[in-house]
């Protein structure tokens, strides 16, 4: 019996291969953490083997999911597999924010770790295994005014009586072309996820609020020296943050100071700095740069009909609730707090199983989960 999974963006995974995990008899040992930035590809191309257009398939469901990240596609595992043939609108990034990534070595399961868009091609695998109907689009209108709740894609119309939303956040970027090039190769928007990559090097962070001082901060557990890059001479970052990195030997602030360019050709080997006061250009040696100039959770669609907070995030009660009953919401897109994979996929379970529970409580599907509404 053939070992590879179905393709994701035209990436597929063989598990005979070396990479296999480890039998949970003889652990493996850590492996020697060599940065190998120059590694698979990151993937971005839409569309999966059961890849179904926005003018086939089904355009009503118990069950509509917006957004195929971790969240979105955990809750389409558990959804479907609890009989509600969910129908995923996947967004125009199938897969979310772990496809802009390589390697993912804290994603439990995996000991040797696996490339960002191999593990999300493996979760939607799985939810098209139950029935998942999977739509690479984005949502651009919903009308949550009564149920079915109605969703418009490229003007096709989508009908659910209950919803989940998945969309998720983009990590804001400086916008260089060669950012961009050596995304998952050195340039990271995580330093939790990415931290451990820079044991020992000499690493660059950009930004002037307070998450850029406290990845900077983290990082010092890695690097060796972290440079703190602000365009600005003054912080957004509360003075408590400020002082406490110029107090750490292993930071050195540098304001009025933008990155023009990164360097480096399979991995990132250096900045190009421009003073922004003098227009003074100057280069700077660095593995990694680590961009936290924020997030923007993606919630245009539904903010005339769910509250967001002061950051723009949509606001849950209970665990997964909106303020509209049936409107579920799980991942990034309300959570600025923890932002893992891991957190999202159980965020996803936690909002399929309550949507679950409750098409039960409406009598909309039958009453079969051990735990009453
Ligand atoms: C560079 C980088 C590296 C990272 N590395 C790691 C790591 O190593 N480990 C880890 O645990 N976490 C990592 N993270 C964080 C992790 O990717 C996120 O926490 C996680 O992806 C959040 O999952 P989510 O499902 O909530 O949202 P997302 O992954 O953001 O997915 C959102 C989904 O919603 C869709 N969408 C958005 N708007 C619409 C719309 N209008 N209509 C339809 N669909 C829409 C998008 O297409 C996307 O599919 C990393 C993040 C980045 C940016």
């Amino acid at each position: 019996m053939s070992k590879q999974t179905p393709a994701f963006g035209g990436l597929s995974i063989d598990f005979s291969g070396d990479t296999a995990p480890a039998a949970p008899f003889a652990p493996a040992p850590l492996p020697e953490m060599a940065i190998d930035f120059g590694a698979a590809p990151v993937a971005t191309a839409p569309g999966g083997p059961s890849f179904v257009s926005a003018h086939e398939g089904r355009t009503e469901s118990k069950l509509i999911i917006v957004g195929s990240g971790p969240a979105g596609l955990t809750a389409a595992i558990y959804a479907a597999r609890a009989n509600l043939e969910p129908i995923v609108l996947a967004g125009s990034t199938p897969g979310g924010q772990l496809m802009l990534t390589s390697d993912v070595e804290n994603y439990p399961g995996f000991p040797d770790g696996i490339q960002g868009p191999d593990l999300m091609g493996l979760f939607r695998a799985q939810a098209e295994r139950f029935g998942t109907q999977v739509v690479d689009v984005d949502i651009d209108r919903v009308d949550l005014s009564q149920r079915p709740f109605r969703l418009w894609a490229r003007g096709i119309e989508y009908k659910a009586q209950a919803l989940i939303v998945a969309t998720g956040a983009s990590a804001m970027w400086l916008g260089l072309d060669s950012e961009t090039r050596l995304r998952g190769r050195g340039v990271s928007a995580c330093a939790t996820c990415d931290g451990f990559f820079f044991r020992d090097k000499e690493i660059a962070v950009v930004g002037g609020g307070d998450t850029a001082f406290e990845e900077a901060s983290y990082l010092t557990r890695f690097a060796s020296k972290v440079h703190m890059l602000h365009r600005r001479d003054e912080f957004r970052a509360s003075r408590i943050m400020v002082e406490r990195a110029r107090m750490n030997p292993k930071i050195e602030i540098h304001t009025n100071t933008g990155v023009e360019e990164v360097l480096g050709d399979e991995k990132v080997t250096g900045l190009r700095l421009k003073d922004t006061e003098t227009g003074k250009e100057r280069e700077m040696t660095a593995d990694g740069l680590f961009i936290a100039i924020g997030h923007r959770p993606n919630t245009e669609a539904f903010r005339d009909w769910l509250e967001v907070d002061v950051k723009g995030y949509l606001v849950v009660r209970d665990k997964t609730n909106s303020d509209i009953e049936g409107v579920f919401i799980a991942g990034d897109v309300h959570d600025h707090r923890y932002r893992q994979a891991v957190t999202a996929a159980g965020d996803g379970c936690m909002a399929a199983i309550d949507a679950e529970r409750w098409l039960e409580s409406q009598g909309i599907t039958e009453a079969n989960t051990l735990t009453a509404w």
